[in-house]
């Protein structure tokens, strides 16, 4: 296992940054604060480079190949925001790109793709394993496989979010953020643990797909089947070896939220800040308004982590009517 990265190649990540990702608004509702009788600051990722926080680890990991990397080429395997991170940070830094995606993936998605200059490779995801088929290209093509989240370039890449966001609104008593493979977390637990000492820091996770609480609280990596959950962000089966390392060190705690909770939180953020978030951005409010009794008075940063949803699919969860789910006043 590489060495898993410090805060020091957070803040290295930051300078690789610099000028090229967007430094995300930090968004609060004043209506957000008076349900939850906390001070709540969002740091608004869906205002990101291609609509998510993706593009910082995949920016930081591509700016660090040698030229022969980068003469040879970058290989990646997402059917979402890490592809159009990957393909985007590699047309800026001239570096060729190729996506394995599957057959079924949404044709927006497969577009965005090749629109930034990426080939794109479908595969059977029913019958293929991509991370083979990452692997094989990556081996006879001499290509550099960038990971979504097991990489200490990408960690530290997603980790300068809650960098921007702590050094913008000062120390936090605790941060929200959600949670996949847990490079966010992972990262985002490096900079809360240098620049707010305090702080506590939580992953939120689907509930149908609770793996990363488990691995939490057994100390042990748990793997699950492909959990069945609107927040297609987080539908990985295990955390990272190198995330693990950091999450088991540095969170407090991992908590989940139901799709019913995620569609609550969406249409919150809609309603009061007047943003499209995609499920999976939503699981921090979801997973905070499950917290709050703890945080009275308390200043808590959420990262809202993408807004990539189609606009048919959004107005189909939204039109939903809300039951049984925190009111969105
Ligand atoms: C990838 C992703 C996540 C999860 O990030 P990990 O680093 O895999 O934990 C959360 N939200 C969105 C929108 C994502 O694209």
């Amino acid at each position: 296992m590489p060495v898993p990265p410090a805060y020091d190649d957070v803040r290295s990540a930051a300078e690789r940054l610099r000028g090229h990702a967007h430094r995300t608004p930090v968004l609060t509702s004043r209506r957000v604060d008076a349900e939850l009788g906390a001070t709540v600051f969002f740091k608004a990722e869906n205002f990101q480079r291609v609509g998510a926080f993706k593009f910082r680890g995949a920016y930081n990991a591509l700016s660090r190949f040698t030229s022969e990397q980068a003469r040879a080429g970058v290989v990646a395997y997402s059917s979402g925001n890490h592809a159009q991170a990957v393909a985007l940070a590699a047309r800026l830094l001239g570096i060729p790109a190729t996506i394995v995606m599957p057959l079924d993936a949404p044709a927006s998605k497969v577009e965005a793709t090749k629109g930034y200059g990426a080939r794109v490779v479908a595969y059977d995801r029913y019958t293929q394993d991509r991370e083979e088929i990452g692997r094989s290209l990556a081996a006879e093509h001499g290509l550099t496989l960038v990971p979504p989240y097991d990489h200490p370039d990408v960690i530290a890449g997603q980790g300068t979010a809650a960098m921007e966001l702590i050094e913008e609104v000062g120390a936090l008593d605790a941060l929200v953020v959600p949670l996949g493979g847990g490079g966010l977390l992972a990262g985002s637990a490096l900079a809360a643990r240098a620049l707010a000492p305090g702080c506590r820091v939580y992953g939120v996770e689907p509930e149908a797909g609770n793996d990363g609480q488990r691995s939490l609280r057994s100390g042990e990596i748990v793997h699950i089947a492909t959990p069945r959950t609107i927040a297609d962000g987080a539908q990985t089966t295990h955390l990272g070896e190198l995330t693990f390392a950091i999450i088991r060190r540095e969170v407090t705690d991992v908590l989940t939220a139901t799709d019913a909770e995620l569609v609550a939180a969406m249409r919150t953020f809609a309603a009061t800040m007047k943003v499209v978030v995609e499920p999976t951005g939503a699981l921090g409010l979801a997973g905070l308004r499950t917290l709050a009794h703890q945080l009275q008075g308390r200043r808590v940063g959420v990262v809202v982590t993408g807004g990539n949803i189609d606009v048919d699919r959004y107005a189909a969860l939204l039109g939903t009517p809300a039951t049984g789910t925190p009111a969105t006043r």
